[in-house]
C-alpha cells in the first residue's frame, strides 16, 4: 500500500464552500458583486497574446503598481496565487512541529490546514462578541507561541479591532514571534492603515492583501503581502516559481491602478451591506458590526439558523453555513447587489424569529 507521511495522513481536507446547482446565486465566498473593472479586463484580453512565454517570476509590473498605490517598496512585496499561497508558505517556513500558531476563535480557517501542513499546532484564543480581544491574544501565548495570525477586519464576523491595539499587541510580544496581519478585507476598512503597514519595518510583522474581495479579482488568484526582507526571502524558497500567470498579473496590475473603480466598489457595497443589516436587526436578528463585503447572520438556535439556510436554498440563495467555525447557528452572506439582498431579506422575514 502507498502511504502518505504521518502529518498529511493525519490532515483533514480543507472544507471547500458548496456551492449547489449552477443556477444558484453563491453569496457563499465574499466574491464581489460588482464588475471587474473595465481596465482591468482589457488588460486581461491583451495578456492573452503572451500566454505562450512565462509570466514574470518577479511580478515587476504588479509589484511596481501596488508600491506606488501603498507608497510602500516595491522590493518588500512577495505576490502569491491568492494571499492563500503566501498564508500557507509563510506558516510552513516559520512554523514546524512543536511550535504552536495561535490564532483567534472565529479565525480564518485556512490558517488551521496550513499549520497541519506544517505539523503545527494551532491555538485559538476567544473571540468575546465575535471581536478580536487582544488582551486574550497575549494570554494565550507560550514559550511554544512562533507566529501570531490576525485576521483584521475579521472573517467570518466582519468585526474589527483598532489599528491602535494591533500595535499594542505587537510591542506586547516577545520579538522572536512573527506576528501576521490578514487584511484581506482591509480596503472596507475606513481607518488609516498606516500605523499597521509601518509595523513591518520593525522586522518581525508581516501584512497580506488579496486582489479577491474589493478588486473583485477572486478568478484570477491574486494575493500580496508587505514583508520584511529576510522573511520574504525564507518565505519565496517555498512559493512556486511562475506562481501568477501572465493575464492574471495583467489585470491586478490595472486593477491596482484603478483605485477609483475600487473605491466605488467598496462604497456601494457598504450602502447594500448597511441597508440590509438594519433590516435584519429589524426583524431580531443579530448581526455584529460588519467592515467587510459580508454579514455574519446569527440567529436564535442551530434550528432557525437550518430552517432559514433551507428556505433560502429552495429561493436559490447559498449563504456560508457557519458550522466549521463553531458557529452552526449562524451563516454568513456575502454582500450581493441590492436586488439579490432584498430578496433575502424578504425571505428572512417571512420565517418568525420570537
Ligand atoms: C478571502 C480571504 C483571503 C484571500 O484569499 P485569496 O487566496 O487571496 O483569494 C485571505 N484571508 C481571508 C480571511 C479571506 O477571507
Amino acid at each position: 500500500m502507498i502511504r502518505a507521511v504521518a502529518p498529511v495522513a493525519g490532515m483533514a481536507s480543507y472544507p471547500l464552500a458548496d456551492l449547489g446547482s449552477s443556477t444558484a446565486i453563491s453569496l457563499a465566498q465574499n466574491e464581489s458583486a460588482f464588475s471587474v473593472s473595465p481596465k482591468a479586463q482589457a488588460a486581461g484580453q491583451a495578456g492573452l497574446e503572451h500566454a505562450t512565454q512565462y509570466p514574470d517570476p518577479d511580478w515587476h509590473a504588479l509589484r511596481a503598481a501596488i508600491a506606488s498605490a501603498h507608497g510602500v517598496h516595491a522590493e518588500q512585496i512577495l505576490c502569491g496565487a491568492g494571499s492563500m499561497e503566501l498564508i500557507g508558505c509563510l506558516i510552513r517556513a516559520f512554523a514546524g512541529p512543536g511550535d504552536e500558531v495561535l490564532g483567534t476563535q472565529f479565525g480564518y480557517l485556512f490558517v488551521s490546514t496550513a499549520c497541519q501542513q506544517a505539523d503545527a499546532t494551532y491555538v485559538r484564543a476567544e473571540e468575546p462578541d465575535f471581536t478580536v480581544s487582544v488582551d486574550l491574544l497575549l494570554a494565550a501565548v507560550t514559550e511554544k507561541t512562533r507566529i501570531v495570525f490576525l485576521c483584521n477586519p475579521g472573517n467570518p464576523t466582519g468585526t474589527r479591532i483598532a489599528n491602535r491595539d494591533i500595535v499594542r499587541l505587537r510591542e506586547a510580544l516577545r520579538a522572536n514571534i512573527l506576528l501576521v496581519v490578514d487584511q484581506a478585507y482591509g480596503e472596507f476598512d475606513d481607518q488609516d492603515q498606516s500605523a499597521v503597514f509601518d509595523l513591518v519595518a520593525r522586522g518581525d510583522t508581516v501584512l497580506m492583501r488579496t486582489f479577491s474581495k474589493a478588486y473583485g479579482l477572486a478568478g484570477a488568484r491574486v494575493g500580496w503581502g508587505y514583508f520584511p526582507a529576510d522573511i520574504a526571502e525564507q518565505t519565496r524558497k517555498l512559493m512556486n516559481p511562475n506562481n501568477i500567470s501572465t493575464v492574471s498579473q495583467d489585470m491586478a496590475t490595472a486593477a491596482m491602478l484603478d483605485q477609483s473603480h475600487m473605491r466605488e466598489v467598496v462604497r456601494q457595497t457598504a450602502l447594500i451591506r448597511e441597508r440590509f443589516a438594519a433590516r435584519l436587526r429589524t426583524m431580531g436578528l443579530e448581526v455584529p458590526e460588519s467592515h467587510t463585503n459580508f454579514v455574519l447572520i446569527s440567529f436564535k438556535d442551530v434550528e432557525t439558523a437550518n430552517r432559514a439556510n433551507t428556505a433560502l436554498l429552495e429561493a436559490g440563495y447559498i449563504l456560508r453555513g457557519m458550522g466549521g467555525y463553531g458557529l452552526p447557528a449562524c451563516l454568513r452572506a456575502t454582500i450581493g447587489t441590492a436586488d439579490v439582498m432584498d430578496a433575502v431579506a424578504a425571505i428572512l422575514e417571512e420565517l418568525t424569529y420570537e
